[in-house]
C-alpha cells in the first residue's frame, strides 16, 4: 500500500535489519528497541489493525506466532521468556497502521504493561 512504512520495508524501499522472512511475513529489529530483543513480525498483506482481521486471516495470524516462536529461539530468549504484543489503535499506542506483532525479550518485563 502506498505511504505505508512497513509495506515500504517489505518492498525493500526502506532498509531494515531483517531477522526472518517467509512467504507470509517478514521480521526485523525495531528501530527504537524497548528491550534487548525487540523484533517486529509483519505480515506481507497490508492489514491496518487487529480490528481489520477477517476469518480468512486466521491461518496468517497463526503463522505470525509460529514465526515468533522460531525467532525467540534463534534470539536466545525462548527459555528465559518473552512477550508478544499487538497494539491496536490510539489507546494502545499504535503508531504504524500495518499489523505487526512485537516480540520483546532479554530483560524482565513488568506486568501490567504501561
Ligand atoms: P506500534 O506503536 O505501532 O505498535 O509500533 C510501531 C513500532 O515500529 C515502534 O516500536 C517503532 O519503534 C517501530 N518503528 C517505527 N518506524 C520504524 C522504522 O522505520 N524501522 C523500524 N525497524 N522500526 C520502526
Ligand atoms: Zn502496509
Amino acid at each position: 500500500m502506498a505511504d505505508c512504512l512497513f509495506c515500504s520495508i517489505i518492498e525493500g524501499k526502506i532498509p531494515a535489519q531483517k531477522v526472518y522472512e517467509d512467504d507470509n511475513c517478514i521480521a526485523f529489529r525495531d528501530i527504537k528497541p524497548q528491550a534487548p530483543t525487540h523484533i517486529l513480525i509483519v505480515p506481507r498483506k497490508h492489514i491496518p489493525t487487529l480490528n481489520d482481521l477477517v476469518p480468512d486471516d486466521a491461518a496468517l495470524v497463526g503463522r505470525l506466532f509460529l514465526a515468533a516462536k522460531q525467532i525467540a529461539a534463534s534470539e536466545g530468549v525462548a527459555e528465559a521468556g518473552y512477550r508478544t504484543v499487538f497494539n491496536c489503535n490510539a489507546a494502545a499506542g499504535q503508531a504504524v497502521f500495518h499489523l505487526h506483532l512485537h516480540l520483546l525479550g532479554g530483560r524482565n518485563l513488568g506486568w501490567p504493561p504501561g
